[in-house]
């Protein structure tokens, strides 16, 4: 994304854009050609005054009784999702999640790509996972190179934070960090933290709370 779409687009917005990217996307291959903010609405479950104030960032203003151009919002999508540049990223940790994560590798999503994985069990290291490589976490700093800027994190909580800065010293941007610690980067890189036990945990007390039925 370039600096000057970035601060254009709020980042509520932003936040936004690979939900109705992948829905969009669906619709897309349908055959569908236009879509309704009512519609949009419906299916990401984000209110229609919202979504035509996030598609009027975007240039694309809704028709009356015609709705959205698909096609224009996809082009639009992929320009400032860099959905035609491939994003490298390694990963630490070939655990269970780790593994599963490997054999993944997000292949729908062709913008994405587990280049490289690590770990210290040397069981697992020479060998490979779905195609990607798993290296000693000693060579972490001769493999990894400019071009990696993402990690995930899939290490046990208690050795995250010592990984985290040798990961920050070789300039990576962004951290998806699956473990329960907390972890302290500078300012200039972004953590998004995912405990899959506290988000289940949640979502069985919002059942219990306030069922929707
Ligand atoms: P999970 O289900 O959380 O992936 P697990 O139970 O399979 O985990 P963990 O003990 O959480 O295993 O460890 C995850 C992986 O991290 C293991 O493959 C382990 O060898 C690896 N690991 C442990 N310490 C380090 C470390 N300091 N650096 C890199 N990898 C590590």
């Amino acid at each position: 994304m370039s600096d000057e779409q970035q601060t254009k687009i709020p980042q509520a917005t932003a936040k936004r854009l690979p939900l109705y990217y992948r829905f969009l996307k669906n619709l897309y291959l349908s055959g569908k050609q236009r879509v309704s903010s009512a519609e949009l609405s419906e299916a990401v479950k984000v209110d229609s005054a919202t979504i035509r104030r996030d598609f009027s960032y975007f240039g694309a203003l809704g028709k009356k009784g015609y709705g959205y151009n698909i096609q224009y919002l996809l082009t639009f999508f992929r320009r400032t999702l860099d959905q035609d540049e491939l994003t490298k990223v390694m990963l630490i940790g070939v655990g269970n999640l780790g593994t599963a994560f490997l054999n993944y590798n997000f292949l729908k999503n062709n913008s994405t790509k587990i280049e490289m994985a690590f770990d210290i069990e040397t069981s697992l290291v020479g060998s490979d996972i779905g195609g990607v490589p798993i290296f000693h976490l000693d060579e972490l700093e001769e493999r990894v190179g400019p071009e990696v800027s993402v990690a995930i994190l899939t290490v046990p909580a208690s050795v995250a934070q010592p990984i985290t800065d040798r990961l920050v010293a070789k300039g990576i941007k962004g951290i998806l960090n699956f473990t329960p610690a907390r972890l302290n980067v500078p300012d200039h890189v972004r953590i998004h933290h995912i405990d899959l036990s506290i988000e289940l945990q949640s979502l069985i007390y919002f059942l219990k709370t306030y069922p929707l039925d």
